[in-house]
């Protein structure tokens, strides 16, 4: 702006300069031109007297140093000049002043030398005789006037353009210092040219309007911080290039990052194929998913390609964690395969012995034992069912009525139902302890009992002890059996997971017993300690809240 300003002072003053300069030369010109050719014609005045008087002598004798005088006869031949001799001088009669005098009485021209640099100044007057007598002289053409002060001009030129930069500068630097030192922040609040208050005004205006947009846009992002923070889910959202443009706490754990992966490419958290194909898919045709295994957990990615009018903007990538679902629908497969096992095995123990019965090939004294097979198997049958209908109901976690039960007097009930198995085992079962009470499920409290003191009657050796401890809030069944090998401790409370197969069968056991106790205590939120020595036995804590 200041240069433009400079450039238009300068020029405007340049222009200024020219105009003047061609006005006073014009003026000064047509000047000296009138005043010379005033002067030829009282010349010519005084000439033409002196000629009339007294003819070829007075213009012999005139002192015509300035002008030049010419006397022409009425048929043009020059009868006298005072410059030149007559005689080599041609015919004047097609001459414009000569021409003029001849016919009106008085003629004037101008002509211009070839070089342009001079120019004469004819006056002619016709005498009484019809003769025409003529002064001229030499005068200075317009051109050569502005050549001669060419010099001076562009001197009064450089002066005039200098001085006027100088002052143009300084002119712009003052007009513009207001302008470089606005306060664009609070526009209204500028001391500046009056003109410009509109536009700080609309500057003012829009400032408003900016922060109230920034505002709106601050508290939808903090918004949208805050949602994606407190998410489960991990969120990652990619620019068409798969750089990361946001990510939230829950993705930033899931693949082990920081905030400063923002920027840099997804496929630099995770090299897996499975979630390249799925982004692939999500960018060209708007939808990809994948599963991924990390750290243990099992991940869903759900992807997304974003699109705004028909255009890639990227992709958004939500990861939840479904370790439960799939180690759930892992169970349920494993669960089914084994309960079909399970069952079928004693059934065909049964069909077996049944049909040697009924083909009469057995011996009559060992038909005894195949139908006591039979009702064992169909017992073991039983049990099975029984448990497989009491971990479902644990599975499908229904409410169901509680009661204060007695911990002691329950232990105390398991023993006498147990005590045949115990003595047929040559083991012995006793209870103590000071006792507890607690609300409960008096069932699912009752199958915890029984089942590891069935556990502990059929994993002992004769001549074994089982006890039953009940006090604080702590119930325990100490046995001096088998015991556990460290490498099968984790297991045996899995469905089906046995130690010895054989031996759990003999001893009619499901497999299923440890399961059942896991799922009621935690259906009672109890914690389940395990203690065992192979050899030398095993104790099993249940401490209650
Ligand atoms: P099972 O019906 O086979 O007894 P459980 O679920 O009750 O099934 O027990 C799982 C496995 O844990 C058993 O097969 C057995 O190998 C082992 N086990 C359970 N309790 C004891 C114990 N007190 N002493 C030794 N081994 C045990």
């Amino acid at each position: 702006m200041t240069s433009k300003i400079f450039h238009s002072t300068v020029l405007v003053a340049v222009l200024v300069l020219l105009c003047s300069l061609v006005t006073v030369m014009g003026v000064l010109y047509r000047h000296f031109t009138g005043v010379q050719v005033e002067q030829l014609k009282d010349e010519l005045s005084l000439a033409v007297t002196g000629t009339e008087q007294y003819g070829n002598a007075f213009l012999e004798n005139v002192e015509a140093d300035r002008f030049r005088i010419t006397w022409i006869d009425t048929d043009g031949t020059v009868l006298f000049d005072t410059q030149a001799d007559q005689n080599t001088m041609e015919n004047h009669a097609d001459r414009e002043e000569i021409r003029e005098a001849l016919g009106t009485g008085f003629g004037s021209a101008v002509r211009i030398s070839s070089t342009l640099m001079e120019q004469t100044y004819y006056e002619a007057c016709r005498l009484y005789d019809g003769t025409v007598l003529r002064v001229s002289a030499n005068g200075e053409s317009a051109w050569s006037l502005m050549l001669g002060m060419l010099g001076p001009v562009i001197l009064i030129a450089v002066l005039a353009i200098g001085i006027s930069a100088f002052l143009a500068r300084r002119k712009a630097n003052k007009i513009v210092e207001p302008l470089n030192t606005l306060d664009l922040e609070r526009p209204l609040a500028n001391d500046t040219y009056e003109e410009l208050f509109p536009l700080l005004r609309r500057i003012n205006r829009q400032h408003l309007q900016i922060e109230s947009h920034m505002r709106k846009l601050q508290r939808k992002s903090d918004e949208f911080a805050q949602i994606t923070s407190h998410m489960q889910e991990g969120l990652v959202v990619l620019d068409k290039q798969s750089n990361i443009r946001s990510i939230n706490a829950a993705a930033i754990g899931i693949f082990r990052t920081d905030d400063d992966c923002v920027g840099s490419s997804f496929f630099r958290l995770n090299h897996s194929n499975a979630l390249r194909q799925a982004l692939n898919d999500a960018l060209d045709r708007g939808h990809g998913t994948a599963m991924l295994e990390q750290e243990g957990r099992v991940y869903r990615f759900d992807m997304s390609g974003i699109r705004s009018n028909g255009n890639l903007l990227g992709a958004v990538i939500l990861a939840v964690d479904v370790t439960q679902a799939h180690s759930g629908e892992q169970m349920r497969r494993e669960f089914s395969a084994n309960v079909s096992h399970e069952l079928k095995t004693p059934l065909q123990g049964i069909i077996g012995s049944a049909e040697l019965l009924e083909s009469g090939m057995v011996n009559p004294e060992d038909e005894l034992r195949f139908v006591g097979h039979i009702r064992k198997e169909a017992s073991r049958l039983v049990n099975l069912i029984e448990d497989i209908i009491r971990l479902s109901q644990l599975d499908e976690g229904v409410d169901m009525p509680t009661e204060q039960v007695d911990m002691l007097e329950l232990a105390e009930d398991v023993k006498l139902l147990l005590k045949n198995d115990a003595a047929e085992k040559n083991v012995d079962i006793k209870v103590s302890g000071d006792g507890f009470s607690l609300l409960g499920v008096r069932r699912l409290l009752h199958e915890i009992v029984y089942n590891l003191c069935d556990n502990a009657i059929k994993y002992n050796v004769p001549g074994g002890t089982v006890s039953i401890h009940a006090e604080g809030n702590c119930l325990r069944v100490q046995d001096t059996g088998i015991g556990i090998p460290d490498a099968h401790k984790e297991r045996i409370f899995e469905r089906f997971y046995r130690v010895d197969k054989s031996h759990s069968k003999a001893s009619g056991g499901t497999g299923l017993g440890l399961s059942i106790v896991k799922h009621a205590s935690a259906y009672h939120k109890a914690k389940i300690l395990l203690e065992s020595t192979p050899g030398k036995g095993t104790t099993v804590t249940i401490r209650f809240p």
